[in-house]
């Protein structure tokens, strides 16, 4: 399986961290070390001195495809929910800077906080998808997918015209603004809609 993970989809959200708004989605991926497993700690790691949440929805993959149309693209996705795509915000920085790719910030191991899925149901809307997340109880982000540059069918088709995407993939979406740092012994817990689906702490 394969973390497939999309840059800069909310403009509030790329514009805070000073980039330009994309003209199609910025992708990258992450290794399926980078998943933290359950009822395993997250340890801050020792490499990074900004280590950021980065809250975003959560897709999983449930029928293989290759070149999947947008209007098809529902047909391959079963699950949602909310996720941390842990950077390394220094690090991260540092290889812009060089042009160069981004995995010693974005992959390493337990990267990718991924919560409990909860199962499309047809009358799903998509458009209008509500997410929050909270560090120490105080709310730092909240999302809507209505707000996303490409929205979950246009992302489907695009990432699937590079890579093929098979069952048990995980997609996370791209954040919302609100992205900031977090430290040991921080207590961080994402909501979709209003059920907590994430709950962890900084060890
Ligand atoms: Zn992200």
């Amino acid at each position: 399986m394969k973390i497939i993970c999309i840059g800069r989809n909310y403009v509030e959200h790329a514009k805070e961290l000073g980039n330009d708004i994309p003209d199609e989605p910025v992708i990258f991926m992450k290794p399926k070390s980078a998943i933290i497993q359950p009822h395993t700690p997250f340890y801050y790691p020792e490499f990074t001195n900004e280590l950021h949440y980065e809250c975003e929805l959560v897709l999983r993959i449930s029928k293989n495809g290759k070149y999947i149309q947008e209007r098809h693209a529902s047909n391959y996705y079963n699950g949602i929910t909310v996720g941390i795509d842990f950077t390394a915000r220094d690090i991260q920085d540092e290889l812009k800077k060089k042009g160069l790719p981004w995995e010693k910030a974005k992959a390493f191991d337990n990267s990718a906080a991924i919560g409990k899925f909860i199962d499309i149901k047809p009358d799903f809307n998509k458009k209008n998808i509500n997410f929050s997340f909270f560090k120490n109880g105080e709310k730092v982000q909240q999302g809507n997918s209505g707000n996303m540059i490409f929205s979950i069918d246009k992302l489907i088709a695009n990432i699937s015209m590079y890579f093929s995407l098979n069952i048990g993939d995980f997609i996370f979406t791209g954040t919302p603004a609100g992205v900031g740092e977090c430290v040991v012994g921080d207590e961080l817990e994402a909501f979709l809609e209003n059920e907590s689906l994430l709950k962890m702490e900084v060890k």
